[in-house]
């Protein structure tokens, strides 16, 4: 996501991908690299019991995605799609690092006890560098390039700076999120003279058109097999993107999809890009949409002016200058490609992040609901048994998960963005820097809860289960906490925590220990706390939000034994998807 002009749609942007949040956060496994030597070249790799721990943080699931309901035609179509989505992976391991497929070559043909282990471990990351470890390598000792495989490896952000300084002409070519920077050769001029080396921006077109050619086939031979318009459109606009490196059309034609068939295929987000955080990475993400709940809970776009007016906050507070639209899908994902395949499942995202389309069309937010669902099953559910006491764990829900999830991202665009302090128009943003992360985070869990009971409140949702949605919200909290109070959505979870613990919503049973929630008071605190958050970020106040992190944001001795109960728990899931439906 690149820095955005707009504070509306910072906010909008600021959960472009619960993945990455993910992916920063996983707690820390022993370090033990040692070097082992095959038979052939001598292989680093972690030692054996690492890397068996390493490989159990992600449970395997056969993600079976139902797709009973598709025509013959739409099976075709998705099928062709799986195809183009098969090219972005090509292309993805490339971004992250041009010589990994040589690399896994090599290992494969190496002789190493764990060869098979390592092999596993390295299609789940992409490479050699664990992503749930700050890219630590695991295999070799050489770390991930912060500009991964879209510069060279040797190449600065000042040099980057320098050249565009030096050659103010290639300044748009070399900011494009559609070029990967490269160094041209030395050359002779003369016998006594010699050009230096510099650096060239090349398009993605280029550098990819062996992936990027037969991708754009199949999505226009999808495009041919379609009856849906929408889809045909798009499919074809975005074939053309991948030959001239604009895609700015197609991105307007995505947000329009009408269809049973959901999908997003491209370069989109810049995580991987850690040097300059301008390069786009490939994925797909092929679902197909499940109409009924895509229209029940696109219903709640349409309350987003009433859950402002409905802040627990003086009026001053209140922001109505936004107005974007929000279309919502709620889908089910089929495959994946690209940067949506390794380490930490995506479970929602909100795309696209073309600024100029998310002024014209706003921006689409996309639930894969298979994948929350299986991260439920397999994470949520069976932590709810380590944090509440016995008959409060079984209120857990699915749907809350998700409904969650759902408001979270609803509630970025709520609340104070453009301020006025000491008379300036300013932003929340610029005003609580490096703060704002985790308390926009926090805000968005914990006003999105306030949303959730106010939906209740309007029988949009059933008000019987709210004892099931705010024992899931609560557990919901130590899965984030579980991430690590150095990263946004933990701070975030960390400081709900210790508000509901001081305001005796979640009393410690010392017996059981575990927690017992007191409803009434954590239905008061998430008010109360909603108020406090979006006061300090109307306030604008540095100070304040500085010295409401530091005294909430700490855990206490509970929280720690409850999280350092976890270890049995997987981090994340791996799901195994159809090589074809
Ligand atoms: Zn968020």
């Amino acid at each position: 996501m690149r820095m955005l002009l707009a504070v509306s749609l910072i906010a909008l942007a600021a959960c472009a991908r619960e993945k990455k949040v993910e992916a920063e956060a996983a707690p820390a496994v022993s370090e033990t690299s040692q070097p082992t030597v095959g038979a052939g070249e001598a292989l680093h790799a972690a030692d054996h019991a690492a890397l068996s721990a390493m490989r159990a943080e992600f449970a395997k699931v056969d993600m079976a995605p139902d797709v009973s309901f598709l025509t013959d035609e739409e099976r075709r179509v998705v099928n062709l799609l799986i195809e183009a989505g098969d090219l972005m992976t090509e292309i993805y391991l490339r971004q992250r690092g041009p010589e990994l497929p040589a690399e896994r070559t090599k290992i494969a043909t190496m002789d190493h006890p764990d060869k098979a282990l390592l092999l596993d471990l390295f299609d789940l990351h992409f490479g050699p560098w664990d992503e749930t470890k700050e890219n630590k390598p695991f295999i070799g000792t050489d770390a991930m390039p912060a500009g991964a495989g879209f510069y060279p490896d040797d190449m600065t952000k000042e040099e980057f700076q320098s050249w565009i300084a030096a050659h103010p002409e290639d300044k748009a070519a070399f900011e494009s999120p559609y070029t990967v920077i490269r160094r041209t050769e030395a050359s002779a001029i003369s016998a006594t003279e010699v050009r230096m080396g510099g650096l060239v921006a090349i398009p993605y077109s280029v550098e990819y058109r062996q992936w990027l050619e037969p991708a754009a086939a199949k999505l226009k031979e999808a495009a041919a097999g379609t009856s849906n318009a929408s889809l045909k459109k798009f499919l074809t606009m975005r074939a053309e993107s991948f030959m001239k490196d604009d895609y700015y059309d197609s991105e307007m034609a995505w947000m329009d999809l009408d269809g049973t068939i959901e999908v997003a295929i491209g370069p989109y987000e810049v995580y991987t890009d850690n040097l300059m955080g301008l390069k786009t990475a490939f994925e797909a993400f092929i679902t197909v949409r499940d109409p009924e709940q895509s229209a029940a809970l696109s219903k709640y776009k349409d309350f987003l002016k009433e859950m402002e007016a409905n802040l627990p906050v003086d009026e001053r507070y209140k922001n109505f200058k936004r107005g974007f639209e929000s279309p919502i899908a709620v889908v089910t994902q089929v495959a994946g490609g690209g940067d949506n395949v390794p380490g930490v499942q995506t479970i929602a995202f909100n795309l696209p992040n073309d600024e100029r389309v998310r002024e014209a069309k706003g921006a689409k937010k996309v639930l894969l609901d298979n994948v929350m669902g299986a991260k439920f099953e397999r994470i949520l559910a069976p932590m709810a048994a380590k944090v509440l006491v016995a008959d409060q764990a079984k209120l857990l829900m699915k749907k809350y998960m998700g409904a969650e999830t759902l408001f979270h991202e609803l509630s970025h665009s709520l609340g104070p963005g453009t301020i006025v302090k000491d008379g300036k128009e300013t932003t929340v943003t610029a005003e609580l820097k490096e703060l704002h992360s985790p308390i926009e985070e926090g805000k968005a869990d914990v006003l999105g809860a306030y949303n959730i009971l106010y939906m209740m409140e309007r029988g949009e949702i059933p008000a019987a289960e709210k004892e099931n949605f705010l024992a899931t919200y609560f557990v919901g909290i130590f899965r984030a906490m579980r991430w690590g109070a150095a990263e946004a959505h933990g701070k975030g979870a960390s400081f709900q925590y210790t508000h509901f613990r001081k305001n005796g919503a979640a009393v410690w049973d010392e017996e059981a220990k575990r927690y017992r929630l007191d409803f009434a008071k954590l239905e008061q605190g998430i008010r109360d706390l909603t108020r406090d958050v979006i006061v300090i970020e109307g306030n604008g106040d540095y100070a304040a939000a500085k010295q409401f992190l530091d005294t909430v944001g700490v855990l206490d001795r509970e929280a720690e034994a409850v999280i350092a109960s976890m270890t049995d728990l997987p981090v994340d899931i791996d799901p195994v998807y159809p090589e074809r439906i």
